[in-house]
């Protein structure tokens, strides 16, 4: 695949912006690597019209060409796509809470069923596991072994009793051991089938689970699909467990689930063990579908060096003082994206000292909504142009704001101030020749 892409890059050098034709390029890759990751065809083709979309009109950085551009967008549309941050369980209401597992036989329900319990457990709650899977006897032994290793509490299910018995009589015995979340394991079969399904959503209406999840095997990317509509339409599922992701499977599931259900993937089994089972990340995944970590480490470089570039222009300008409010503003708006001002510091050559001096950076979200607030009632000119910023000026922008006059003047004498420190801190000139940067 790589080489592939490589060629296409070759293409593409020197464009400046995204266009129809090397958007199409970058999305045909794309396309492939979502299809190889075993996303189905229809995903696939609805996922990259949207971000045919998104990319278009957008301007190609420096050090990357369309195509890896391209790539980065459908990366971050991904992560997007596959619930952003990660979607922990959502337990709320009576307890004990009641999580269902389901899905085809040998996906990895009773296994993950035992790792969810071990989970749960060091996450300071009281699990109870239920194997309900009364049609292989095996099923139940081996929740009971599982349950027994990790100490566990287990129902004593049998072949004989009905998995919706089962399930109200597991229920009354956990509350009575005073345990706070029962894992329901279900049986599966090897295709989605009318009578399991019934059962389902008999035990479904009998425990009124807080979650129903979904257990896939990653390496069923384009079958997940249909199996999951299914489930979802008899179940309404509200979450999914991608299994065997230590496997070579790319992950591809996790993102036609996500599509056609609606519902988030929550985690992911990484092996056979108990302790193999991680909250899901879409970042990871996303770049794991994708295949492509190269390139989005390149695009992300290449982000960066265009702020190293931005910052160099803006050292230029605190040293001859022409530091103004629309570049406080940006600085600020960055500074938000990045988390600190430090990081943003530590970008700017010369600007070491400075910090240290600072001490303490941490400048609280609400200190930062009222300045850029303030900032965001001057005129262009007057952001521009500080000094223009007349008594009556003040009045203006502090009714504009809804702040007192004299928060605007304590942002304006703070800004002076810190003006005049950059100007000392980078030289100002007096030494060293010009046009170029203290180091
Ligand atoms: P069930 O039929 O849905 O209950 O599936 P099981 O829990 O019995 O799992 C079927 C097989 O998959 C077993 O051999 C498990 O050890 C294996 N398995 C389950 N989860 C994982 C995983 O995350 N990684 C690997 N490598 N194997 C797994
Ligand atoms: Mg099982």
């Amino acid at each position: 695949l790589s080489d592939r892409l490589n060629s296409v890059f070759k293409k593409f050098s020197g464009q400046k912006t995204l266009n129809e034709e090397n958007v199409q390029e970058g999305l045909r890759e794309v396309r492939l690597a979502l299809l190889e990751a075993d996303v189905n065809f229809k995903v696939v083709k609805q996922f990259t019209d949207r971000v045919r979309e998104r990319c278009l009109g957008q301007e190609v950085l420096k050090g990357v060409n369309p195509a890896q551009q391209v790539i980065k967008i459908v990366h971050d549309e991904l992560v997007d796509l596959l619930g952003g941050g990660t979607t922990g369980l959502d337990l709320r209401g009576k307890q004990p809470y009641v999580i269902m597992m389901v899905g085809l036989q040998g996906s990895g329900k009773t296994t993950s069923s035992a790792k969810l319990a071990n989970y749960l457990r060091k996450q300071k709650m009281k699990p109870y596991l239920v194997p309900a899977d009364v049609y292989r006897p095996a099923a139940i032994d081996q929740l009971h072994t599982l349950a027994k290793q990790l100490g566990i509490p287990a129902f004593a299910s049998t072949t004989q009793m009905n998995p919706v018995d089962i399930a109200t009589a597991a229920y009354a015995d956990a509350r009575e051991q005073q345990c706070n979340v029962v894992i329901l394991d279900t049986a599966g079969r090897l295709h989605v089938d009318e009578q399991l399904m019934n059962e389902l959503v008999a035990m479904k209406s009998a425990l009124n689970p807080q979650e129903i999840l979904f257990v896939a095997d990653a390496m069923t990317g384009q079958d997940a699909v249909t199996v999951a509509e299914a489930f979802n339409a008899k179940l309404g599922l509200t979450g999914a467990v991608l299994t065997k992701m230590d496997g070579d499977a790319r992950g591809g599931a996790a993102l036609s689930i996500k599509t056609v259900t609606g519902t988030s993937v929550k985690f992911v089994g990484m092996g056979e063990k108990i302790s193999d089972l991680e909250v899901f990340h879409p970042d990871r995944i996303a770049g794991r579908i994708l295949g492509m970590g190269d390139v989005l480490t390149l695009v992300e470089k290449a982000q960066a060096e265009v702020t190293q570039e931005e910052a160099e222009a803006m050292a230029q300008k605190m040293q001859k003082a022409e530091f103004d409010f629309d570049d406080f503003r940006t600085q600020m708006r960055r500074m938000r994206k990045l988390g600190s001002l430090e990081g943003i510091l530590k970008l700017i050559p010369g600007m070491g000292k400075l910090r240290d001096k600072l001490g303490d950076l941490h400048v609280p979200d609400k200190e930062m909504n009222r300045i850029e607030s303030i900032i965001n009632s001057m005129t262009d000119q007057e952001r521009r142009n500080p000094d223009l910023i007349n008594p009556s000026r003040k009045k203006r922008i502090a009714g504009g704001c809804g702040m007192q006059v004299q928060d605007v003047d304590n942002l304006i004498k703070s800004f002076a101030q810190m003006r005049m420190m950059m100007k000392q801190m980078m030289g100002g000139g007096k030494k060293g020749k010009k046009g170029k940067m203290p180091a």
